[in-house]
């Protein structure tokens, strides 16, 4: 497990989503102003993602400035920089960023479409938003982008 914590700015919501789904423990709050964002990046030690060069300009963190509009681009970028690997992936919940717990199969009965309950076998939980996740063919588009990524990285 990486030590390394963002906090992703108000344009790179579907970045920190990406980043969760890597398993990086990732803030995304929009609603934070530029000075709340640099206080919670200074206090929680995150590295602050942002495509704002006026928030660059302060001090006391560290900051990366995201170059591209494309998502692809951003990842690839993050993990360049910081050296990072996609090998704790799906471990953390895309919408809240908590670490996802391993559920017995039985918990997740009628909290799942029945379809996905009758063909899946390994399901986790959001402790914080009580969504369930499955390796569905939802995981495995995820999954199939991944790999794209990790080819264009090589
Ligand atoms: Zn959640």
């Amino acid at each position: 497990m990486s030590e390394i914590r963002f906090l992703a700015d108000s344009m790179l919501g579907t970045l920190a989503k990406w980043l969760r789904i890597l398993g990086y423990d990732t803030l995304y709050s929009p609603e934070l102003t530029d000075l709340e964002a640099v206080r919670l990046a200074r206090c929680e030690g995150r590295v602050l993602l942002t495509r704002d060069t006026g928030l660059l300009r302060r001090k006391g963190f560290r900051a990366l400035f995201i170059q591209s509009e494309v998502l692809e681009e951003q990842l690839a970028q993050v993990l360049r920089e910081f050296g990072l690997r996609s090998d704790n992936s799906f471990s953390r919940c895309p919408v809240c960023n908590a670490v996802l717990e391993d559920v017995p199969k039985s918990e997740a009965w009628g909290q799942v479409p029945p379809f996905v309950f009758q063909t899946q076998e390994s399901f986790r939980l959001c402790p914080e938003c009580n969504r369930f996740y499955w390796r569905g063919t939802h995981w495995q588009k995820m999954r199939a982008q991944l790999e794209k990524l990790g080819k264009m990285k090589g």
